[in-house]
């Protein structure tokens, strides 16, 4: 609280209004990773807070500016300029091997391209000669507006989203008010999951939203409603191997399917960052109230 009773909590509606000001980064370098600083007037004088006198700024450059290394005149002018700039912000993510990556339900505990379309990788871990990973992702939303773009091990988040939040190790983004066009849960170094997420690749709807199941949904692509084939997986897949779509199909790596493996401890365990036992749970047979086997294996016919 300063002296005129004005609490350190910034009330949503303002903290969005500065997220879209400032294009969801820090106003100095576009670190994704910042606090809501107060400049005009500097907290201690604010009587409320006025998203026109609040900025983003990152830990370090923060710092800066708190030490006096940096002045409050830049910060006002670095606040003004941003309206006419179109940066891509970053968060920066740590990888390290075993690296596991869940879309929905799909769990791909391998590197290598994950899900090419038209034999382009849009999803990828590859491990360079030095044994680095490094993840890769370009995806269309379903609009074609906003995409998720993972490049040199960070996500860049699109200037012309909605809202994007990064909440602990949760970044979720807006493509319009009320409408969340994807939420990434980080496990750093060992994982990613990308869900709430409608992806559209060609005359393909990659689909996480419907209570976290992946499905991949062939369409027509003068109606979208006309669904002429896919996947659909009411429980979770791990998949050794690519989903590969194009024009006419799909394939997969060998995968293994539990249909009846609830997305709710999928996400629980997902959040936990405990990937490889959900991989056990759902790989390894587990038996069921009525003494059956929910373990069904896919292995895609030979070409
Ligand atoms: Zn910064």
């Amino acid at each position: 609280m300063n002296k005129h009773g004005l609490s350190r909590d910034i009330p949503h509606g303002v903290e969005g209004e500065v997220r879209r000001r400032c294009k969801f980064s820090c106003i100095l370098c576009d670190s994704g990773l910042y606090h809501f600083h107060h400049f005009d007037p500097p907290f201690a004088e604010a009587i409320r807070h006025d998203p026109n006198g609040i900025t983003l700024l990152c830990g370090t450059c923060h710092d800066y500016v708190e030490r006096g290394l940096k002045s409050n005149a830049e910060i006002v002018e670095a606040d003004r300029r941003r309206v006419n700039e179109t940066p891509v912000a970053n968060v920066f993510l740590s990888v390290q091997k075993p690296f596991y990556t869940v879309l929905g339900s799909l769990i791909f505990p391998t590197e290598g391209p994950l899900v090419t379309h038209n034999g382009q990788p849009v999803l990828a871990v590859t491990a360079s000669e030095l044994g680095k990973l490094e993840i890769t992702a370009d995806l269309i939303d379903i609009n074609g507006q906003s995409r998720l773009l993972i490049e040199d091990n960070a996500i860049r988040i699109h200037p012309d989203s909605w809202d994007v939040k990064v909440q602990g190790p949760v970044i979720r983004m807006w493509s319009k008010p009320k409408s969340v066009f994807a939420e990434i849960v980080l496990h750093p170094p060992n994982g990613i999951h990308i869900r709430d997420f409608a992806i559209r690749l060609g005359n393909w709807i990659i689909d996480t939203r419907e209570r976290g199941r992946f499905s991949a949904r062939r369409i027509e692509s003068d109606n979208p409603e006309n669904i002429c084939g896919g996947i659909f997986a009411a429980g979770a897949i791990v998949s050794e191997g690519p989903l590969c779509l194009n024009q006419e199909g799909f394939s997969m790596g060998p995968s293994c399917i539990d249909m009846s493996y609830d997305s709710k401890r999928l996400y629980q365990l997902a959040d936990e960052g405990k990937m490889s036992q959900l991989i056990r749970e759902i790989t390894g047979p587990r038996p069921r109230p009525d003494g059956g086997l929910v373990k069904i294996q896919i292995v895609p016919p030979q070409n």
